[in-house]
């Protein structure tokens, strides 16, 4: 699109003020107006054009993972209209989904390089001579600064210097960048790279900054990374609660679904958010009556134990003893810890948490909750639902976040049923789908670890690689998971000579150079390491620091499917031809896997044995069944088999099942589950009647001993100040790095402590008479409706215009107190000392005060003591993407600290000092 455009009809107003729709949402139209689009209203901003083609894919934004129809003419994607009969959105779609095409012919590299499309870097760093680039950063994307070749020659430049690493520092020293924008396809083949070709395990990204919190809780608890529900579960709730969770803004399908069910079975509705977000101010406007707020800042652990205490102390009939008994371990430990704990008795853990919560409400969600969990196991369906997002798992307790939500659903028997869940909403797309395929340090594919020797053998023969060469990489560490790449790649502590130096960094599919910290620990790590981009925007800011850049596909411009948050499998049709030059990711993979075989002596007929097809790329659904026939190995949870069988029986291809069921759900074990699109539920025998042999691979729970996993999680503050202090090193202190005190995050975690702590007794003066050295605020980050991540939305005519800059929340209180005015240019500061600059981090931005702010998008809801600023916008349109000049750059601000077991970074309770530009 050389020109963007606006989608007919669609403003601001209409998206904020205005709408409902479809299926049951007729009935809310009148209460929200008009947030949503339906089918009919898509079709009809559509001008009608003879010979377009309508393909099935799903949307390349959130998690929900709404089934769209694209349309095309000729080799143009002319709009998305919402799928009526997909099971997930069922003919809505928000206004990301609905304009994905929007972004696709934006910033794309010129066609004039087409015949020379890779970049490599005149002066770049050399991990060999330690020669640091000095083009990088500030002048990063100047032509002038790249030598363009064509694909054979950069891949093979590429290739060169892989193995050249490999062989003088040792593979775990190239590390993975990744992201859940992947395909599942792309995902299988750069896990076979990373780990069976080049032996790395050093493979990160994305989801340490999203999900692997409620990964790695669910692994602790249920033995096996899946929510077990579905979203069909909101039409059999008794009682929906949100932890950290805004699904107005980052999940809005499934918000209006509920609402939707709010509306029509009155049922009550909790949200854990230190905001009164959107969600909170929907749900009231269905009913005031049963709809509850608990704004905590931490306190998490505490607030779940409390409840437990208060379910235990008065509502002792909805304890589930049975299912306890039956289905549970560690629950009576759970039980008598929580009842000896003097903390989560209501007087003392009120002050365990920066915002108050009258003791009365614990009581009343107790009694809530308690009373939907007698109904539920009354009818056999229903209970409660517990939704959380990324908001929960991004903590330093966020596994703990997990494993306490779970207890509590076990503690009430609200598990394993129809309506009765804990369910974790997954950010990107294809977020499950990077879990299924294994795409992190030392896992593998089908929800297994590198350390089980029967599936890593099982893994090896798939991939044809030897056996050997897997258990090689099973013996390497990445530790400090995803921001331990960057301390490992930090020059401060390459500089001690540590031997497990990342040395070269892989960036694909994403906006990489934006994860915690980037001031003090990202920007320095790039600015030393050689990294190849695999990218398909021109200024994205990888592309800055890269070495090397690949430009890659969108979206649109490959098949390949996607999976989202009900394990549901989802196809995505090629829409279009791709751009002049660009090469999708799959085949980037395969022709990459291939070099490194030959310099690595590996058998690339053995392992790359895929055809090209007619139009000279290789075949995704050619790598989907082998991906389906490695999903029936023993110890599998994904077996996606039956789908082979429909595919023999009925003649019918994968990719066609998928798009005609709109998706599937794992497992698929038999043609029948296959055929009536997946298993809906899972665990306590729910499977059991659709899965011939399923007692072969489990009992009632993933578990080895096929129970759930009860066990108490704490919070305790007394040594808050000590532990905290010591985290305060990170980004201050020169050569201090939390892979080398892992100990530290561990106090801090098992005291469900937070990262920083605010100054708060300057709070309430003038910005001006704050101390440089105090920090009164807490500092969140989130996310904004409009935008998703920081590369595409921010790049689509119609969600720029509607959230065009940077901007921070700030109380109308705080405001007043600091001197400052709705719509001022503040700066937002935060303690770490930014290299660049030498002056303390920094982000400068437009003040939103109160709901009627004019400040897009005018959404306030913070508490006193707070700021908040959204992630997406921190690349967003801002003039340059570098990370030293950029004032838009949220984590600038943000603290590194991460749980030291799922990797989550801590994004959530950082602190800072507002300043008046
Ligand atoms: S962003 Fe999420 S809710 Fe919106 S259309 Fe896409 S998948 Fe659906």
């Amino acid at each position: 699109m050389s020109k963007a455009r606006m989608r007919k009809g669609f403003t601001r107003r209409t998206f904020l003020k205005a709408s409902a729709a479809a299926t049951g949402a007729a009935a809310i139209a009148g209460k929200f107006g008009k947030e949503f689009v339906t089918t009919e209203e898509a079709e009809a901003s559509l001008a009608h054009a003879a010979g377009r083609r309508m393909l099935y894919a799903a949307c390349p934004y959130c998690g929900v993972g709404c089934g769209t129809t694209v349309a095309v003419e000729g080799d143009k994607i002319v709009g998305i209209v919402p799928r009526k009969d997909h099971p997930t959105n069922k003919g809505l779609q928000c206004i990301k989904g609905l304009t994905a095409d929007e972004p696709l012919l934006i910033d794309r590299f010129p066609a004039r390089y087409a015949d020379r499309p890779v970049w490599i870097r005149k002066d770049m760093s050399d991990p060999f001579k330690g020669h640091v680039s000095r083009t990088k950063g500030a002048d990063g994307m100047n032509p002038k600064h790249f030598r363009r070749v064509s694909w054979e020659e950069g891949m093979e430049f590429v290739a060169d210097k892989f193995a050249a690493i490999i062989k003088k520092f040792g593979p775990n020293q190239i590390a993975i960048w990744s992201s859940g924008q992947h395909f599942i396809e792309s995902l299988y083949l750069e896990n076979k790279i990373t780990k069976g070709v080049m032996g790395s395990t050093t493979i990160e990204g994305s989801p340490r900054m999203c999900m692997t919190s409620a990964v790695t809780g669910y692994f602790a608890t249920q033995g096996s990374d899946l929510s077990a529900g579905s979203y069909r579960d909101v039409d059999d709730a008794d009682f929906i609660t949100h932890w950290g969770h805004n699904p107005r803004e980052g999940h809005p399908v499934l918000f209006w679904r509920i609402a939707d069910a709010k509306n029509r079975r009155n049922i009550p509705t909790l949200v854990v958010d230190p905001r009164r977000t959107p969600t909170v101010k929907g749900y009231e406007q269905i009913n005031r009556g049963n709809s509850y707020h608990f704004p905590t800042v931490n306190g998490d652990l505490a607030l779940h134990n409390s409840l437990a205490y208060a379910i235990l102390n008065k509502h002792e009939q909805a304890v589930d003893y049975k299912f306890l008994e039956e289905h549970a371990t560690g629950w009576k430990e759970y039980i008598k810890g929580v009842k000896a704990n003097y903390n989560y008795r209501d007087p003392a853990v009120r002050k365990r948490r920066g915002i108050d919560i009258e003791p009365s409400l614990i009581e009343k969600i107790a009694e809530i909750w308690a009373d939907a969990s007698l109904k539920g196991r009354k009818r056999g369906r229903g209970g409660v639902i517990s939704f959380w997002g990324i908001g929960y798992n991004q903590h330093l307790h966020g596994q703990h976040n997990t494993i306490g939500i779970y207890n509590l659903h076990a503690l009430t028997g609200n598990t394993g049923r129809p309506g009765a869940a804990a369910f974790s909403m997954t950010g990107q797309p294809n977020a499950v789908g990077r879990r299924m395929m294994g795409g992190l340090t030392a896992r593998l594919p089908f929800n297994q670890g590198l350390n089980n020797v029967s599936h890593r053998n099982n893994i090896a023969d798939l991939w044809g690689v030897t056996r050997e060469r897997l258990a090689a990489v099973a013996e390497l560490k990445n530790v400090g998971l995803g921001i331990g790449v960057f301390e490992r790649a930090h020059p401060d502590r390459a500089k001690t000579g540590a031997k497990d130096t990342i040395q070269a960094i892989w960036l694909t599919c994403g906006t990489h150079i934006d994860p915690a910290d980037t001031a003090t620990l990202i920007r320095p790590a790039l600015m030393r390491t050689f990294n190849v981009s695999q990218e398909l925007y021109m200024h994205a800011p990888n592309n800055y620091y890269a070495d090397v850049i690949f430009p890659a596909t969108s979206w649109g411009e490959a098949s390949g499917t996607f999976c989202n948050s009900e394990r549901r499998v989802n196809i995505n049709s090629k829409c279009t031809e791709p751009l002049p030059g660009y090469m999708p990711d799959l085949d980037i993979y395969i022709e990459m896997g291939k070099k490194m075989c030959r310099r690595l002596g590996l058998d690339e007929t053995k392992i790359y044995p895929y055809k090209k097809r007619a139009d000279g790329w290789y075949d995704s659904e050619e790598v989907m069944r082998e991906i389906i026939r490695g999903s029936r190995f023993p110890g599998s949870d994904i077996d996606l088999g039956g789908m082979l069988e429909v595919e023999e029986k009925d003649g019918k291809s994968i990719y066609q099942q998928l798009a005609e069921l709109g998706g599937i759900q794992w497992p698929a074990p038999t043609y029948k589950v296959a055929k009536a699109g997946g298993l809906k539920y899972r665990f306590r025998g729910q499977e059991d009647k659709y899965w011939p042999d399923k007692a072969k691979h489990y009992r009632d729970y993933r578990t080895k001993d096929g129970y759930l996993h009860v066990r108490l999680v704490n919070n305790d503050y007394t040594k808050r100040e000590e532990i905290t202090a010591q985290m305060a090193n990170a980004g201050v202190t020169k050569g201090w790095f939390f892979i080398d005190n892992m100990n530290v995050l561990k106090a801090a975690r098992d005291n469900g402590l937070t990262p920083e702590m605010p100054d708060a007794e300057y709070l309430g003066r003038r910005w001006d008479e704050v101390p440089k050295d105090k920090f009164p605020f807490w500092f969140n980050s989130g996310i904004v409706y409009e935008h998703f991540h920081t590369a595409k939305t921010i790049r689509a005519a119609t969600t720029r215009k509607l959230v065009p800059e940077q901007y921070v929340e700030i109380h109308p209180d705080d405001a007043k107190d600091l001197g400052i005015r709705d719509g001022d240019q503040v700066k937002v500061v935060a303690k770490r000392v930014d290299p660049d600059t030498g002056r303390q981090a920094e982000v400068i931005c437009r003040a939103s005060v109160g709901d009627g702010s004019k400040v897009k998008p005018a959404r306030n809801s913070i508490p006193r003591g707070m700021v908040f600023q959204p992630w997406n916008l921190q690349v967003a349109d801002n003039p340059d993407p570098d990370p030293a000049k950029n004032k838009w750059m949220t984590n600038k601000l943000t603290h590194r600290a991460f749980d030291p077991v799922s990797g989550q970074v801590d994004y959530k309770k950082g602190v800072c000092r507002v300043e008046k530009v």
